[in-house]
């Protein structure tokens, strides 16, 4: 099946901002959320169109390619190109895009996740060496999160105190500003919505119902990973103080380069050096590889700066299909000479000037001008 124009899909134009594009995937996402629409299957299709169009025209980069390739050039990078395959993917990368709680991402997601607060997610940063990100690999991290006080049990009063009716809102959690037309509600800015205040802190955690923690964890990085791929580790966040479920924690993975690799989606790029003698007379020798070290066959007559494929030595892709591994070839020239190198490559040279290859280039050359 043929691709919307992201553009088009978001109702928007070719030059809109930021702002305009946010504005029109929110009201798409609204209007064809599964809640408001449950089991209808074109419904759902929007959605996901609209959460694709929305990945891709959001960042900056990627909609710098799309503008100049369409479709075809971001194809690859996250879900774009492949389409979400899931409401949970969706709800994965833009959940907490909205701005969390008492939000559109509440008013979004309100009917799915009904019940108490959730707790806070929180959002990591890991560096990984280029050559593990490509194998795949794990990692420990340790974190400060804030955990459940075990005095007051999550309360903050004093341990044989209660939290008390707040003064302000009295315990309803909001107050309203302003006269006649313009009322205006806003959360109670005394207990922050909660209803209650507490007169006797607890002496632990000082009222907030939590401290912090020392937590260490296991990331496990699939391979294959681009750099500032986010991984989701559900309920790895900071527990609710209300019974709620415990938040995410957000691992943001930052691949550092490597000396002799380079990627291009899921081949790897390489320069090997061999000698004029091998470029001429062709050559087996061994190469680095990701996994180790391989065989790479030097056809005769290659020239410097051709390309050589290694299928399937590359990244392992989607599908579990590898990339190839692309050697561009650099023929060394050397700065000294051995007596006997010299003589060689002296009698060599006196070869080719009776082939005259050099000058039947030039005669060409100026037959080109002649005309
Ligand atoms: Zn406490
Ligand atoms: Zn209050």
């Amino acid at each position: 099946m043929a691709k919307r124009d992201y553009y088009e899909v978001l109702g928007v134009g070719r030059d809109a901002s930021e702002e305009e594009i946010k504005k029109a995937y929110r009201k798409l996402a609204m209007k064809y959320h599964p809640d408001r629409n449950p089991g209808d299957k074109e419904a759902e299709a929007k959605f996901k169109e609209a959460a694709e169009a929305y990945e891709v025209l959001s960042d900056p980069q990627k909609r710098a390619r799309y503008d100049q390739m369409g479709h075809a050039g971001v194809e690859g990078m996250g879900h774009a190109g492949q389409g979400f395959q899931s409401m949970e993917e969706i709800f994965a990368q833009f959940g907490d895009l909205f701005g969390g709680r008492g939000s559109l991402f509440e008013e979004l997601f309100g009917a799915r996740r009904s019940g108490p607060e959730q707790g806070a997610s929180l959002r990591v940063a890991l560096e990984i060496p280029f050559r593990e990100a490509v194998t795949g690999c794990s990692r420990t991290i340790d974190l400060r999160r804030n955990e459940i006080c075990d005095t007051c049990r999550g309360s903050g009063a004093k341990p044989g105190t209660k939290p008390t009716g707040c003064p302000v809102c009295h315990g309803s959690g909001v107050v309203r500003q302003g006269q006649g037309f313009f009322i205006i509600q806003t959360t109670c800015p005394r207990c922050g919505g909660v209803g209650k205040v507490i007169s006797a802190p607890c002496p632990d955690c000082h009222g907030e119902g939590m401290r912090e923690r020392k937590a260490t964890l296991r990331v496990d990085i699939p391979p294959g990973v681009e750099d500032g791929v986010t991984l989701r580790l559900q309920g790895e966040g900071e527990p609710s103080r209300h019974g709620g479920p415990r938040g995410d924690l957000y691992v943001v993975v930052h691949v550092t380069d490597d000396p002799f690799f380079q990627r291009d989606g899921d081949d790897l790029i390489c320069q090997v050096p061999i000698t004029y003698a091998q470029a001429v007379l062709g050559a087996e020798i061994r190469v680095p590889t990701i996994d180790g070290e391989a065989t790479l066959r030097i056809p005769p007559g290659t020239q410097p700066g051709e390309r050589l494929r290694m299928r399937g030595a590359g990244i392992p892709g989607r599908g579990g299909r590898r990339g190839d591994q692309i050697v561009v070839v650099q023929v060394l020239v050397p700065r000294k000479l051995s007596a006997e190198q010299r003589e060689l490559i002296e009698r060599l040279g006196r070869l080719e000037e009776e082939i005259n290859e050099q000058r039947s280039f030039f005669e060409r050359v100026k037959a080109m001008f002649r005309d």
